[in-house]
């Protein structure tokens, strides 16, 4: 048993105390800014291609806020200024970033010229041609874009600074050519912006998901059982709240071993498949800590196995 649980410390201390990172950060650029409008379409109504790049980057920083954790996120850019590219590779550096995606849209001087690209500096640089991989895959697949595939300098006949000199994985990614006519008329919808995004988010999950298996990024959904307790709160409690008990079958919540908390007992119907449907709470705290304080009181008024849960 002893050297089980030795073990058992020891593995802890190699996956969590050596070099195992639980968080990784990602720099999101928004390609060109200020007075460097990059590609401009044809029709006057679109927006640059700065102006593009920017919402692209921001719904992405958004989706990856509201769905995931352990990442955090730096941009570049927020607003219509310019970082030179020596500035984002610095701050992509300086910040020790493990991914770089930097987003942009096309030109070309035939019109006909369309699709989504997502470049690396390097086919011997393999993380970043998994993860241009799986954004090419997306955009076909979700977005329903022709994808001209993963580009490297050799194919460019140049580099790409930003990708050159930063040191984690890096794509940068081609949304469409604004010089194509349906292109950019797409690029220049919400829906369109939409595909693009979750194409671009669905990506960078499943990649990271794979690549860091010990961390947990996909935020758990809340539990139906809270989330039903929630609705039948008249109260409309908010944070936390103390259960005392559960039953099969309803208890009036004046009886006297319930006064004993000498705190309003709620009685929730909740829809589970245990046979325990009805739970049995006392008060609404707006951090777990405040709930924890009465927590005390409540089990020494009788309910020993009393614990927190979550309401909202
Ligand atoms: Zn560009």
């Amino acid at each position: 048993m002893k050297s089980v649980l030795l073990f058992c410390s020891l593995f802890l201390l190699a996956s969590v105390g050596f070099g195992a990172k639980d968080k990784i950060i990602v720099v999101i650029d928004p390609g060109h800014g200020g007075k460097d409008h990059g590609h401009i379409s044809e029709n006057k109504d679109h927006l640059p291609e700065k102006e593009l790049n920017l919402i692209i980057a921001k719904k992405f920083g958004d989706m990856i806020e509201k769905q995931l954790q352990n990442v955090t996120i730096i941009y570049s850019r927020t607003d219509d200024t310019y970082p030179s590219l020596n500035d984002r590779v610095k701050l992509a550096n300086g910040s020790k970033a493990d991914y770089f995606i930097s987003i942009h849209c096309n030109a070309n001087d035939k019109k006909s010229v369309h699709g989504t690209e997502s470049h690396v500096h390097s086919m011997d640089a393999k993380k970043s041609v998994g993860l241009a991989q799986a954004m090419e895959k997306e955009f076909t697949s979700f977005a329903g874009r022709y994808s001209r595939g993963v580009k490297d300098s050799e194919d460019r006949e140049h580099s790409l600074q930003v990708l050159k000199y930063t040191t984690m994985t890096g794509v940068l990614i081609e949304c469409g050519f604004m010089t194509n006519n349906d292109e950019a008329v797409f690029l220049n919808t919400a829906s369109g912006q939409e595909k693009i995004t979750t194409s671009i988010f669905r990506a960078f999950k499943n990649y990271i998901v794979k690549q860091h298996p010990a961390i947990a990024f996909v935020k758990e959904e809340p539990k139906k059982e809270e989330v039903v307790a929630n609705n039948n709160n008249d109260n409309k409690a908010v944070g936390y709240s103390i259960q005392i008990m559960s039953s099969k079958q309803p208890i009036d919540t004046t009886i006297p071993d319930f006064k004993k908390v000498e705190l309003p007992v709620a009685r929730n119907e909740i829809q589970t498949n245990s046979p325990y449907k009805y739970r049995y709470t006392v008060g609404s705290y707006p951090s777990q800590d405040e709930a924890r304080r009465d927590l005390e009181k409540v089990q020494q008024k009788g309910f020993k196995d009393a614990y927190i849960v979550k309401l909202n």
